[in-house]
């Protein structure tokens, strides 16, 4: 079994076992919805105190508003939430490549086909992490189906474990 699947199979029995939160209901209790990174060292629940049930987390590389714009918007309109945090990080992956070298790197990988299947995607990399928290939030308030939502920037350490506001 690949590692994954190893870990599903032996944690979830005693998940389920102890689980007892089946009650909640559908839209986040308290309204909010955390866009962060996929990045593994980031565990959004105790870092950023998130109760079960209370909040979406969006999560995709980079924590990219224009990636998960589809989310946002479902979030917002069918599930009632009101304010967006948006939280990237320091160290992170989309800090070191550009598109070029991700198409590059998928064609050395997988060969030519594989390389037109991402010859036009844009990997949403970022070369300045503050400015990428600021142009993201800006982005957002840009549009008129985010009027009215309280949206927030932030930088989460992943060396400290700390996080504080930008925008
Ligand atoms: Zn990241």
């Amino acid at each position: 079994m690949a590692q994954g699947e190893q870990n599903l199979v032996e944690g979830n029995k005693a998940y389920a076992a102890q689980f007892t939160e089946g009650h909640l209901a559908l839209p986040p209790s308290q309204k909010y919805a955390v866009l962060t990174c996929m990045d593994a060292r980031i565990d959004p629940k105790g870092a950023f105190n998130i109760p079960l049930g209370a909040a979406h987390v969006i999560r995709n590389a980079g924590a990219s508003a224009k990636d998960a714009f589809r989310s946002i918007v479902i979030s917002q309109q069918l599930l009632g939430t009101t304010e967006l945090l948006v939280v990237k990080h320091t160290g992170c992956g989309m800090l070191t490549f550009d598109n070029a070298a991700a198409r590059d790197l998928t064609k050395k990988n997988k060969g030519e086909e594989a390389f037109k299947e991402v010859a036009d995607l844009d990997f949403l990399t970022f070369p300045d992490l503050e400015q990428a928290v600021k142009d993201d939030v800006e982005w957002l308030k840009s549009h008129k189906v985010e009027e009215g939502v309280k949206i927030t920037g932030w930088v989460y350490e992943v060396e400290t474990g700390k996080a504080r506001k930008v925008v």
